[in-house]
C-alpha cells in the first residue's frame, strides 16, 4: 500500500473521511502526539489498528470525539464528577474512562466494559474527526514499544505501507500522551500522567485525585504494563550528583569504546561543552516537546545519559515516559 503524506486542507479532510468510512486508517496530528485512527464503530477497521501497529489485543484504544454534546452518544452514564471533569479540561489533553454502551464495538475496549473517551483541541484533530463523521479511536501512531510519534515523519517511519493517509500538521505541542483519569466514588484516579496534573485535577475541580500507576501489581490502564517508548540503544537518567554522575559515565562509556549521548537542562549545558550532548529543554514541558522527537534522532548511540527535570508543571508526566524509555535505570 503506498502511504499518503498531505497538507490539512478541506480536499485531504474529505479524503480521509471517505478513508474511514470506507474502514481504512488514517493518521492525524493531536495537541499530545499523533494518533492513528479507525472508526470506532467499524470492527474490521479497528482490527486493522492493532495490526498495522503491533499492539497487544489487550491494550484498549480511546475514542476521540469533536464535541462535549457526543460522549452521551457512547456511554451508560455520566457522574456529576465526570461532568465536572469534563466541563474543565474538554477539549485538551483528558482521555476520561466511562462504562461504555453497546455502539462502541468490543475490539476499541479490548472487551473490556470501559470506554476512554478524548475530545483533542489541536484543529487538525478536531476537523479530520469532524470530516468523518465517525467516533475515531486512536492509540499513538508508532509502532508498539517504539516512541511516540511527535512529527509526520515519525508515522512515516513506523507506518510507510501500512496505511494509505497521514496528515501532516507539524509537530505537535504536549508531545507526550494525555492525562488517562477514571473516577470512582467521586476520587479522580491517575492511570497515566500527563500535561493534566494531579495538582490542577484537585485546584479546579475541587475533586480528591490520586495517583494509580505504580501502586499496585495489576495495571489499572492496560497499557501501562507493557514497554513503552524504548529507543534502539540503553538509556539511563541521572537524578543525583547529575553533573558529576554523568561525567563519570560518559567517561566510563568511552573508554569501553562506546559512544554515548547527554540529554541535559539549557541551564546545565556549560557542564557538558566538550562532550556529546544536547539541550532537551529548559524544564519538564520543553523536555516534554522534544523527548520521543530526540530518542529517534540519537537512538543510534550506545548509551543516552538524561538528566532529571525537576522544574516546570510535567515533572512526573515527563518522568513516566523517561523512566519506561530508560527501561527504569535510575541513578
Ligand atoms: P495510546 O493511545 O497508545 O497512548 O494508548 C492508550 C492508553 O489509554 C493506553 O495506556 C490504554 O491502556 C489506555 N486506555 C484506553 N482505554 C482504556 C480503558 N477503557 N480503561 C483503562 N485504560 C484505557
Ligand atoms: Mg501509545
Amino acid at each position: 500500500m503506498k502511504t499518503e503524506i498531505l497538507k490539512p486542507n478541506i480536499k485531504t479532510y474529505k479524503k480521509a473521511g471517505k478513508l474511514i468510512r470506507s474502514g481504512e486508517i488514517v493518521a492525524f496530528p493531536t495537541e499530545t502526539v499523533y494518533g492513528l485512527g479507525a472508526s470506532a464503530l467499524n470492527e474490521e477497521a479497528v482490527k486493522k489498528i492493532y495490526i498495522a501497529k503491533g499492539r497487544p489485543q489487550d491494550n484498549p484504544l480511546i475514542v476521540h470525539l469533536c464535541r462535549k454534546k457526543d460522549i452521551k452518544k457512547y456511554v451508560k452514564n455520566i457522574s456529576k464528577a465526570q461532568k465536572i471533569l469534563i466541563n474543565k479540561f474538554m477539549p485538551g489533553p483528558i482521555s476520561i474512562i466511562f462504562d461504555k454502551n453497546e455502539k462502541i464495538c468490543d475490539t476499541v475496549c479490548a472487551g473490556g466494559k470501559t470506554v476512554a473517551i478524548r475530545i483533542p483541541e489541536n484543529k487538525v484533530a478536531r476537523k479530520f474527526i469532524k470530516a468523518t463523521k465517525c467516533p475515531i479511536c486512536a492509540p499513538s501512531a508508532n509502532t508498539s514499544k517504539r516512541p511516540s510519534p511527535t512529527l509526520a515523519s515519525h508515522v512515516y517511519d513506523d507506518m510507510n505501507t501500512k496505511i494509505p493517509l497521514i496528515i501532516d500538521g507539524g509537530q505537535t505541542n504536549i508531545g507526550i500522551e494525555s492525562t488517562v483519569v477514571k473516577v470512582d466514588n467521586n476520587m479522580v484516579y491517575i492511570l497515566r500522567p500527563g500535561k493534566i496534573s494531579k495538582e490542577m485535577i484537585q485546584q479546579k475541580c475541587n475533586l480528591v485525585a490520586i495517583d494509580k500507576i505504580d501502586t499496585s501489581k495489576i495495571p489499572q490502564s492496560p497499557g501501562t504494563k507493557y514497554t513503552h517508548y524504548k529507543p534502539k540503544c540503553d538509556m539511563v537518567i541521572v537524578k543525583n550528583d547529575v553533573v558529576n554522575n554523568i561525567n563519570n559515565l560518559y567517561q566510563k562509556t568511552i573508554r569501553n569504546n562506546k559512544k554515548p549521548i547527554i540529554f541535559c537542562k539549557a541551564e546545565n549545558e556549560k557542564y557538558y561543552k566538550d562532550k556529546n550532548h544536547v539541550v532537551l529543554g529548559q524544564n519538564s514541558e520543553d523536555a516534554s516537546v522534544n523527548l520521543f522527537k530526540y530518542l529517534r534522532t540519537y537512538e543510534n548511540n550506545d548509551l543516552i545519559i538524561s538528566e532529571y527535570f525537576d522544574n516546570g508543571n510535567m515533572v512526573e508526566a515527563l518522568f513516566n515516559r523517561m523512566i519506561k524509555s530508560a527501561s527504569g535505570n535510575l541513578i
